[in-house]
């Protein structure tokens, strides 16, 4: 039997009584010697009311992270919401590649308002991917972002099953799960993530909590913030402001 499937087999029984993960040591994390976990924790901002969909972000991230070239692998994306005076609620994702909305075009009429929500892993405080990994491979670091160890990983799913936000997927080139890591290999050079670098109306603000000087703590303190599907008690460290209640 190939290993990987003898291993998820093994492990679907021991994850259900939470034993397999307390087994494994958390994995040592790619970042320069000198940086010091302890001194930061850091968070998202986005500013829905200056997203324009122009998709920059989805390509940057891409290129910076090697997410495969395939339609809808993302870590992260946008959907433009579209509010109609009937009441209905359209929402569909922008696709970068093909220059337009990979839905149906909609038109004008019967439009009430329309608005673009960037939309990426929340780096849960209470991550519930972290909780299924029947091996430990999803963690979260102490600066608070959750990332996979890919050589630890089965590709078992469980993670991609968990996570209310439908932010990781199965990379088809490694058979790991994937998902946005905040660019920790840059963060931890203190540099910004690909997405917030590139965007032109910063609609992203990327922050270390633990810092005044972080725009970061500015944003949070100077705006009303919403998280997604607060009601799951997931506790995103992606914060948004001027969310419309129809978003989900
Ligand atoms: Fe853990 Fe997800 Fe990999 Fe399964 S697919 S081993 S739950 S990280
Ligand atoms: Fe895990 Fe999903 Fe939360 Fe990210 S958004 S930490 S993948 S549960």
């Amino acid at each position: 039997m190939e290993r990987r499937n003898f291993l998820k087999r093994s492990v679907s029984m021991l994850a259900q009584v939470g034993v397999l993960g307390a087994m494994f040591k958390k994995p040592a994390v790619a970042a320069p010697p000198s940086y010091d976990a302890s001194k930061h924790y850091y968070g998202m901002g986005i500013q829905v009311d200056k997203c324009i969909g122009c998709g920059k972000c989805m390509d940057a991230c891409k290129e910076e992270n090697n997410v495969p070239r395939v339609p809808f692998f993302f870590r992260t994306w946008v959907e433009q919401y579209i509010l109609r005076k009937d009441g209905e609620v359209n929402v569909r994702s922008i696709d970068p590649q093909l220059g337009k909305f990979s839905a149906e075009q909609i038109t004008e009429k019967n439009i009430l308002r329309s608005f673009f929500v960037p939309k990426l892993c929340n780096q849960c405080e209470n991550p519930p991917c972290v909780q299924v990994c029947p091996v430990g491979a999803t963690f979260k670091t102490e600066d608070g972002v959750i990332l996979v160890d890919s050589k630890r990983c089965i590709g078992c799913r469980y993670c991609i099953q968990a996570c209310p936000y439908g932010a990781r997927y199965l990379n088809p080139e490694t058979s790991t799960a994937d998902k946005c890591t905040f660019c920790y290999h840059r963060i931890t050079k203190n540099l910004l993530p690909a997405c917030v670098e590139v965007c032109p109306t910063q609609a992203r603000i990327f922050g270390d909590l633990k810092s005044n000087a972080s725009p970061l703590v500015r944003f949070k303190r100077m705006n009303k913030l919403h998280v997604l599907k607060p009601s799951l008690n997931t506790d995103p460290k992606v914060q948004y402001s001027e969310l419309d209640g129809e978003v989900r």
